[in-house]
């Protein structure tokens, strides 16, 4: 392998910096000497020069045989686009658009060349490298892109030849979305904005649609699970408990009791403000099914309108205290009944840890975690929860969210 690398070597075409750039002559320019006052040829309309050196108010440029200064203010910048060479003999590189001019140099199939205009009879004026010239049009074709992203903190550096010793033209930041052309063994040729070059092939992976979301540092891995808070809202747990939601970015649904948010409806407007979800858990929290059916759907109603009168909508869920519904209680809601997959039982052991090794060992991806905003304990342990949670990949999302 080694050995291949060294035969190699010596084809690539190495100069001492990238590729010169490509200004079109906007209006018609003179080319001048260095006396900057002697007319060497005149420019036409919309023609094209190589930069070769820029200063201040001139750039020393090349047109076609000649070499030459012209004002900076007479050209602009020209976006080239990409193509491929493909042809089964070495395409020949003219001065002009004309088969009989002086020949710059062949150019091998498959390079990749920057095309900036096509003329009337059949040529398209072309960079390769540091040479501008002209080809016959027929023998580039528009190559296939497959779209990449950066895949390094410290971004990715573009030169103009897959060789490390050659400068940087730019660097390129992590995470940028790119378009691949091809593979040349362990470089890729890229194409982002008006930069292309090569990188590291290892330095790039596949662009996927679903962009990567990170929280606290960590990638989340397309897992979520919705957060759950009953019974609320709490006059102080409520607000300690959101706090912890937004170190965590993490968004939840809070099934509040009519009571509590007639008693709280400055919390029950903060739970709202902060994007979280509200549903209604009836009015004082009784079982349903063991209440007449008017009574049950009296609970319900007045908590609707009650919620709708804090927060200016009604509850889009509902959940039955205790799970305890029927199918007549069913049938006359117009919101989804929601359980839950993971029970903490924090109203159960009060403590910090058992709400943890709990959601540990019942957590996957989709699942609905049942928690309550009434009780100290929860609010004190949820943080290592959204910790943990965070840092197995998921993402925090309200229960509509996880249901449709
Ligand atoms: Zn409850």
């Amino acid at each position: 392998m080694a050995l291949f690398i060294l035969l190699y070597f010596p084809q690539q075409k190495a100069v001492a910096r990238g590729p010169a750039q490509v200004k079109t002559v906007l209006n018609g320019a003179n080319l001048y000497g260095e006396d900057h006052t002697t007319v060497i040829i005149s420019i036409p309309k919309n023609d094209h020069v190589l930069i070769l050196e820029e200063q201040e108010k001139w750039s020393k440029v090349s047109y076609q045989n000649e070499v030459g200064y012209v004002k900076n203010a007479a050209m602009s910048r020209t976006m080239p686009s990409i193509k491929r060479i493909v042809s089964k003999n070495s395409p020949i590189l003219r001065v002009t658009n004309n088969q009989q001019a002086q020949q710059l140099s062949t150019i091998d199939s498959n390079t990749f060349v920057q095309v900036y205009a096509h003329t009337e009879n059949g040529f398209s004026l072309i960079q390769n490298g540091d040479l501008l010239g002209y080809v016959y049009s027929t023998v580039l074709v528009t190559p296939t892109t497959t779209k990449k992203v950066v895949n390094d903190p410290n971004g990715v550096a573009v030169r103009a030849f897959t060789d490390l010793s050659q400068p940087i033209l730019t660097t390129i930041p992590d995470k940028t979305v790119i378009n691949l052309f091809t593979m040349d063994n362990d470089w890729a040729y890229i194409q982002v904005g008006d930069t292309q070059g090569y990188v590291i092939a290892s330095k790039i992976k596949a662009f996927s649609d679903t962009k990567e979301k990170y929280n606290n540092g960590v990638l989340l891995k397309n897992k979520r699970v919705a957060l759950t808070f009953d019974d609320g809202p709490h006059k102080t747990i409520t607000r300690q408990i959101l706090k912890t939601l937004h170190q965590y970015d993490a968004k939840a649904t809070f099934f509040v009791t009519g009571r509590n948010a007639e008693r709280y409806p400055t919390i029950l407007k903060e739970v709202v403000a902060a994007g979280h979800e509200v549903g209604n858990h009836t009015y004082n929290h009784p079982k349903l099914t063991t209440i007449p059916l008017e009574d049950a759907q009296s609970q319900i109603q007045s908590t609707n309108k009650l919620v709708e009168s804090i927060i200016g909508q009604e509850p889009t869920l509902f959940r039955p205290p205790y799970g305890a519904y029927n199918s007549q209680i069913q049938e006359t809601l117009e919101v989804p009944i929601i359980m839950w997959s993971v029970d903490t039982l924090d109203w159960k052991h009060g403590n910090p840890k058992k709400l943890l090794q709990n959601v540990k060992a019942q957590a996957k991806n989709g699942s609905i975690i049942l928690m309550h905003d009434i009780h100290q304990s929860t609010a004190d342990g949820l943080e290592d929860v959204l910790k943990y949670l965070t840092k197995q990949g998921y993402e925090f999302v309200t229960v509509s969210e996880i249901v449709n």
